[in-house]
Formats: structure tokens, C-alpha cells, sequence
């Protein structure tokens, strides 16, 4: 199926103009690209809240510490534009790097608080950089409904607090992780693991089913169902954790007791791979 594509912010602009203009109500799935299923259920998600739905692929450096992967993140337009368009997305927006920061920027979005901890401290200015390209991408598409994944919980939580305290007129959707059968969440970054890796990467959710069936069970306290998940990950070879928390999933800040919904969260690298992973605990 053919799919328009444009990589200009005027050409986008107009053309959300022109649907708007018809009365449609739109709706916006940022991504880096490398699309895969977790990225396609976004799509769904938007196309199931709106009536035309534009799909960004933007790599965007603000967001990549100068160690992290920028310049051998996987890329593939042409496959990301046929694989956005047979899952029904209505544009591809896919602006050259030059497009989107044609000059140095003297306007940054930053956040204090919900970033501070987790992705914030392993990856100091990553949401600042997330947030400033979400606005520039929000103020270029203008969407009703954008769709973020719960893969990304802590962008997720903090995409929604950019929206509240900066009156973005824009309803924001947080779809649920998609894996694959072995339970490894689907990540573009999946790509960089050997097979070994790729064993040791299901400990991150089995670390998170291990919480799920504490709390399931009735255990309370956060701590020592941080210490079950750490355990779990410090079994397993070849990985190197870089947290296990169980935290307030608006505000990623630690919990001490499980009573209302919690988030587990991990992170951990496998051989020169950083990967997350999360899920929500809901006590009884
Ligand atoms: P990325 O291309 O990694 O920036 O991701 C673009 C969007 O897809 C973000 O909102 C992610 O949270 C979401 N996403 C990535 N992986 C998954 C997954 N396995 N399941 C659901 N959403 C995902």
C-alpha cells in the first residue's frame, strides 16, 4: 500500500492542515524508526482514537548521551514507511536532521523531579532532549491524540506532565508493552544483541513476573520485591544491572509499601547493550 511520506515541516504542516480543515480528528505516533510490532500497536492505538494518523521517524540526537548509539542506531526508512503504512498510519513524517534543528537551539524544554532518578540519572539530559523534540514534533503536527508506549514509562509519565503543565492541547495514550513469545520486550535495540544476549535478556521479565506474583501473593514491601528482582537479575550471566525499583508510576519516585499501583522497573546492559523494562503491580 502506497503511503505519503514527506520530510518537510511545511509539506507536513499543510497537509494535517487540509484533514483538519475536513473535520478529521488527528492522530501522532512519534518514533525513531527501526519500526517493529510494539511500534505498529501504537498505530493501531492512534487509528482506533482518531481518524488520520501520522507517523513520525525521527532519530533525534538531543536525546543520545555522547557515548550512546546516535550514529549506529538501526536505520531503515523505506521499510519503516512500508511497514507504517500496511498498519494503516496516513503519513509518514520523516525530517532530515537538518530539518528539524536547522540551527543550535536557545530554547530547551527541561523538567525537574519525575526525570531526576532512573532513565534521568543514567542518561543525564536524554529527557530534556525527549521532551524538547516532543514539543517541536507536537507544535509541527498539531495532533488531537498522540500515542506513547509503556515501554518507555518514565517518558510516557513525563510526555503527560509536559502536556498538563505546558497546556498542550493534545490527549495523550499510553499503549501496553508488546514482546515477543520469550517475553523479551520488542526494542529497536534488540537488533544489537547476540544470541547469548539475547537468553540473558528474558531475566528482565522474569525479574518483573517475579514481583508480579510476590505482590500477587501478598507482599507489600517494596524493598523486598526489589531484592526478588535483583536476585533473579544477579543470577543470570552476563549482565550488568543498572536498577530494580519499584516506584510511583506518575512521579518515579520509590515506594516503600505496595498499596495502590506500583511500577517495577529495571534496567540492565548486556554486553555493550542498555536495555528496560517495567510493569505495573497492582496489589488487591
Ligand atoms: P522509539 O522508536 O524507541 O523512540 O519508540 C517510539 C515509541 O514506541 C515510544 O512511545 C515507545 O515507548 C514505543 N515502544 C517501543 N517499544 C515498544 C514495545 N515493545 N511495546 C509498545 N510500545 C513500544
Amino acid at each position: 500500500m502506497a503511503v505519503n511520506r514527506t520530510r518537510t515541516v511545511e509539506e507536513c504542516r499543510a497537509a494535517v492542515a487540509r484533514k483538519r480543515k475536513a473535520g478529521r480528528r488527528i492522530g501522532f505516533v512519534p518514533t525513531m524508526g527501526a519500526l517493529h510490532e510494539g511500534h505498529l500497536s501504537l498505530v493501531d492505538y492512534a487509528r482506533e482514537r482518531s481518524d488520520w494518523v501520522v507517523l513520525s521517524v525521527f532519530v533525534n540526537p538531543l536525546q543520545f548521551g555522547p557515548q550512546e548509539d546516535f550514529e549506529r542506531y538501526p536505520r531503515d526508512p523505506d521499510r519503516d514507511a512500508r511497514l507504517a503504512a500496511g498498519r494503516g498510519a496516513d503519513l509518514v513524517f520523516e525530517p532530515l536532521l537538518e530539518e528539524m534543528l536547522p540551527r543550535p537551539l536557545a530554547t530547551r524544554v527541561t523538567m525537574e523531579g519525575l526525570t531526576d532518578a532512573f532513565e534521568g540519572e543514567a542518561r543525564p539530559g536524554h529527557f530534556d532532549g525527549v521532551l524538547t523534540i516532543v514539543t517541536k514534533l507536537f507544535h509541527v503536527v498539531q495532533p488531537d491524540v498522540a500515542v506513547f508506549g509503556q515501554k518507555d514509562a518514565q517518558q510516557a509519565a513525563a510526555v503527560r506532565r509536559l502536556v498538563l503543565d505546558l497546556d498542550f492541547p493534545v490527549e495523550i495514550v499510553v499503549a501496553p508493552i508488546v514482546r515477543d513469545p520469550d517475553g523479551v520486550a520488542l526494542s529497536s535495540r534488540n537488533a544489537y544483541l547476540s544470541e547469548e544476549e539475547r537468553r540473558s535478556a528474558r531475566c528482565l521479565s522474569l525479574s518483573l513476573e517475579a514481583a508480579r506474583s510476590l505482590v500477587d501473593g501478598g507482599e507489600r514491601d517494596a524493598a523486598r520485591v526489589e531484592r526478588a528482582m535483583r536476585a533473579l537479575l544477579d543470577g543470570t550471566t552476563g549482565v550488568e544491572v543498572e536498577y530494580a525499583a519499584v516506584v510511583d508510576p506518575q512521579r518515579f519516585t520509590r515506594v516503600e509499601r505496595i498499596e495502590g499501583p506500583s511500577l517495577a522497573a529495571v534496567a540492565a546492559r548486556f554486553g555493550g547493550t542498555r536495555l528496560i523494562d517495567n510493569t505495573i503491580l497492582t496489589p488487591a
